[in-house]
């Protein structure tokens, strides 16, 4: 496989883009490959290579490259119309109504431009509506390149994860590990009257996927409702991609007061939403006095692509296939590595699924039951033969072989046509496009390089 020309524009992107990529995920080694374009499935980059992706975009793209008919048409027809005004259309509205229909916590919705300022805009309604300044967020959970979520460390000890950030942001901060009801329950006992929001992604997906071991959510629930703080889901990954259009808060059973959004729900196109009970949402500028503007929120053609996107997968079986060949991907990887690579773990749900390197664990026994459970996406079952071995907390995933990961089988993969997410930690995904032919085709990839 060459890779002159990705080299070039690599050496001239290094020269006027630090690092020479717009999102630092893209940097992969020892240098990315530039996509020059889609097509189903699959990427072609600058050297005419092609890949089956699972990337997606990191998660945006349910229909992978090419768009349903109506997406394009619309996208088209508001592009042509002018492409935004400073003043509301018609179309956020309608895409704001089918929010509200599906997914159960969402009253009302506020449009913005990315998940970042979603969970920005979500975390400062929660302090304006409450009055209070502390947030609880989960170690290991991503919400996006956001001062008061960059933080790392322990319940007492949460320091700015990145320079640049004061370490007052952090003194708001509570990190706490996932899936842990002793942990934020201990918080609250502490800080409870100062506690604006307890903000989670309802699975930590930008984390090698660990999902919620049963009654987590509901205990967040609880907990928050009892001290007065409102619960946020971040669902800017699983919206639209878990639990199918009532989004992971429908498929676990647990309301949230406010939600966010982003990737799906603007059809491929720049998007962020704040979603919730309009009591709450109705604090935002100009109904409440918690501000939040954006020259380009509600943008038109990203209200089309998305209004579109998600009305195509409400009329056809769009979830149904992706979460079926989803399946199918996590038993075939689960079979594979069954007899040669016991140090791992298969996790994942609907259409999302990675493997994680973990150190030093032993092979399964019950190998039927675990198939199962693996397949059907993980379900952190303490019946299940695996249970101790699925990841639990972000450390857990943090602790696995990253580098392995990264230098060795990403490549790997990569030389055999499959695009992969370049690190441990982020999630894969399977598109409307794949078919079951990708799918085998990605198994003897992985049949080979693990
Ligand atoms: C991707 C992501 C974000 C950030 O969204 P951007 O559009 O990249 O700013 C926030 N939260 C979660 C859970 C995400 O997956």
């Amino acid at each position: 496989m060459r890779h002159d020309e990705s080299r070039a524009l690599y050496d001239r992107a290094l020269s006027v883009i630090p690092g020479g990529v717009n999102s630092s995920v893209r940097a992969t080694r020892p240098y990315p490959f530039f996509i020059e374009r889609g097509d189903g499935a699959h990427v072609v980059d600058a050297d005419g290579n092609r890949y089956i992706d699972y990337v997606m975009g990191y998660g945006p793209l349910l229909y992978g490259h090419d768009l349903p008919e109506p997406v394009s048409a619309a996208v088209q027809s508001h592009a042509s119309a002018g492409p935004m005004y400073g003043a509301p259309t018609e179309i956020e509205v309608e895409l704001a109504e089918f929010v509200a229909r599906h997914v159960p916590s969402v009253e009302m919705t506020r449009f913005v431009n990315s998940g970042t300022e979603a969970t920005v805009s979500a975390v400062r309604l929660a302090r304006g509506y409450t009055g209070r300044d502390k947030i609880v967020v989960m170690q290991g959970g991503y919400h996006g390149a956001q001062e008061s979520t960059l933080v790392e460390g322990g319940p007492e000890s949460a320091t700015p994860s990145s320079p640049g950030i004061p370490s007052s942001f952090a003194e708001h901060t509570i990190p706490v590990p996932f899936n842990d009801a002793d942990a934020v329950e201990r918080v609250f006992e502490e800080h409870g009257a100062e506690i604006a929001a307890v903000l989670t992604e309802p699975i930590l997906a930008n984390t090698g996927i660990v999902l919620p071991v049963d009654g987590y959510l509901d205990h967040l629930r609880d907990l928050t409702d009892d001290h007065g703080a409102l619960l946020i889901f971040d669902e800017v990954i699983t919206g639209f991609r878990v639990g199918g259009l009532q989004c992971a808060q429908g498929k676990f059973g647990v309301t949230p007061d406010v939600t966010t959004f982003g990737k799906i729900v603007g059809g491929g196109f720049p998007v962020g939403a704040i979603g919730g009970r309009a009591e709450i949402l109705e604090e935002f500028t100009p109904a409440g006095d918690v501000f939040q503007s954006g020259t380009f929120s509600g943008h038109p053609v990203t209200m089309a692509a998305g209004y579109e996107y998600l009305t195509y997968a409400a009329e056809n079986d769009v979830y149904e296939h992706v979460d079926r060949l989803g399946r199918r991907l996590r038993e075939g990887i689960t079979d594979i590595v069954e007899d040669q690579a016991p140090s791992y773990t298969v996790v994942g749900t609907d259409s999302m699924f990675k493997t994680i390197f973990t150190r030093g664990s032993t092979p399964a026994g019950d190998g039927d039951d675990d198939r199962t459970v693996c397949g059907g996406g993980c379900r952190q079952r303490e019946s299940c033969a695996r249970y101790d071995r699925c990841p639990k907390t972000g450390a857990d995933v943090a602790d696995a072989e990253t580098e392995r990961w990264e230098r060795i089988f990403w490549q790997e993969m990569k030389d055999r046509g499959i695009f992969l997410t370049a690190n441990q930690f982020e999630s894969q995904f399977v598109s409307y496009a794949h078919t079951d032919e990708d799918i085998e085709e990605t198994l003897e990839a992985y049949k080979e390089a693990l």
